[in-house]
């Protein structure tokens, strides 16, 4: 932040943070003389950014007039956030302005495969190592400074709208701190990530990476799936990336790493000759899939080139079944995309009659059934609702991770609160408000 002389009594000033500041307005007040006022920091920020992200300023300039910036104080941190793609920059990529500007880079999107056989040789030069994709959700785990501002919010526990206890409490340099795919810190993840794994040394030795992967289990608010080895809640690393630029490590740098301080990683399959890969990725496929696992992610061992994504047909029924619980809640582009996956894997995995048949019955059941049952509950007066255990200290806690909800633009509620044990319940309206027209009568 630009430095400011208070101009009464010369003290330095402090940015106040619980007013609306905004890129160029700045609320300054004096510690000493209380003295009050707002200055503007012509460029400031823009310059700034661009001088440390290298992006071109028309970028940031269109980006920011559209909407698709939005500035707002994160753990006692004034954060940018960018919520869609900005030239180089992933959506999800944040910028804490704290004493040392950081920058922690979006998760880059991975493009999926629909026919291994040609996709493979053309993305691929030579070797692919294979890794199991998980089905979870998307978490960057960074260590950030926030020396000044953090220790302001200390003395001053007002000024931090979010209330989140742990800012108020050991105040240290460096913060660990666990971000959702959109940029948001989530209270719960970063929370439970630290409860799950110990990560202190790993960030003490290396502040400038991220670690990338996947909350996986079923007591989480996000996304549910039971994996025998995980059962309520684990977390599982997949990539490891520098902070500014996004770089991965390499697969056996990043394994080194992990083994070194003891972090879970992903499940490699094998490292295959593209020649070789089609064939063995069908079979391990099959193999995932029939125990409900999701699919695979595919890498260069030295990842130069960007990763693929491909899923087992159970896992493309599991979503759509779980879509059509609340069908109208979901857009069309998700339905039409995982019966897509499907046809083509039909195609090259050349199904004999009898799979085949299997393979459309099982889609067809994952649409009618969860439609008829919803439409049923609905015409029984009750809402299209979904409820999730998260497992948290005090009551005080579930509904800050309920404010987090609403701040995502998520319509949840705190149903109950016992013993650590807090249910959140996700309200789908447009479901709700759809079938009930319907049922009544109304008009597709
Ligand atoms: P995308 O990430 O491609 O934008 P998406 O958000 O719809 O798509 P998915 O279809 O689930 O997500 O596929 C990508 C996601 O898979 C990653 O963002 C990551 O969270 C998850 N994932 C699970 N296992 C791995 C793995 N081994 N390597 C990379 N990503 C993995
Ligand atoms: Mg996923």
């Amino acid at each position: 932040m630009p430095e400011v002389n208070c101009p009464k009594c010369s003290s330095k000033m402090r940015v106040d943070w619980r007013r609306n500041n905004t890129l160029t307005h700045f609320f300054y007040s004096c510690p000493s003389c209380e003295l009050e006022s707002q200055i503007e920091v012509e460029d400031f920020l823009e310059k700034k950014i661009q001088e440390i992200l290298g992006i071109k300023s028309e970028k940031l300039e269109e980006s920011i007039k559209k909407g698709n910036t939005k500035f707002f104080i994160s753990m006692g941190i004034p954060t940018l956030l960018f919520k869609k793609e900005t030239g180089e920059l992933e959506s999800g990529t944040v910028i804490y302005l704290s004493d040392e500007i950081e920058v922690i880079r979006g998760f880059p999107k991975i493009r999926r495969t629909l026919l291994l056989g040609p996709s493979l040789k053309n993305h691929f030069q030579d070797l692919i190592a294979v890794e199991e994709k998980m089905n979870g959700y998307n978490v960057r785990i960074a260590s950030i400074n926030c020396s000044d501002i953090c220790q302001d919010i200390s003395k001053n526990p007002e000024s931090n709208s979010k209330g989140f206890d742990e800012a108020n409490e050991d105040i240290k340099h460096n913060k660990i701190v666990a971000l959702t795919r959109g940029g948001y810190i989530c209270p719960f993840t970063t929370k439970k990530a630290q409860e799950l794994m110990n990560l202190d040394d790993f960030f003490a030795d290396n502040p400038e990476l991220i670690i990338c992967g996947e909350m996986v289990g079923t007591d989480n608010p996000y996304v549910s799936q039971y994996y025998p080895e995980v059962g309520k809640l684990a977390f599982r690393v997949f990539d490891i990336r520098h902070k500014l630029s996004n770089e991965p490590l390499s697969i056996d740098a990043k394994r080194k790493l992990l083994k070194q301080y003891n972090l879970p990683a992903v499940r490699l399959f094998g490292v295959f000759s593209a020649d070789d890969a089609q064939e063995k990725i069908l079979e391990l496929i099959k193999e995932i899939g029939l125990e409900h696992r999701e699919g695979v992610v595919m890498k260069h061992p030295s990842m130069e080139i960007p990763p693929l994504k491909y899923t087992s047909s159970q896992a493309h029924d599991r979503e759509i079944k779980y879509a059509f619980n609340f069908p109208f809640d979901f857009g069309r582009a998700f339905f039409f995309s995982r019966v897509v996956r499907e046809g083509f894997q039909a195609y090259e995995m050349e199904d004999s009659p009898e799979e085949l048949q299997k393979r459309a019955q099982r889609l067809g059941e994952s649409i009618i059934y969860p439609m008829m049952d919803i439409i049923k509950q609905i015409n029984d007066g009750e809402p299209a609702v979904e409820d999730t255990t998260i497992n948290v200290d005090s009551k005080k806690e579930a509904e800050e991770f309920v404010r987090h909800l609403h701040d995502l633009g998520v319509s949840a509620m705190l149903i109950e609160y016992k013993d650590g044990n807090a249910i959140i319940r996700r309200i789908y309206n447009a479901t709700n408000d759809k079938i009930k027209n319907y049922l009544n009568g109304g008009l597709y």
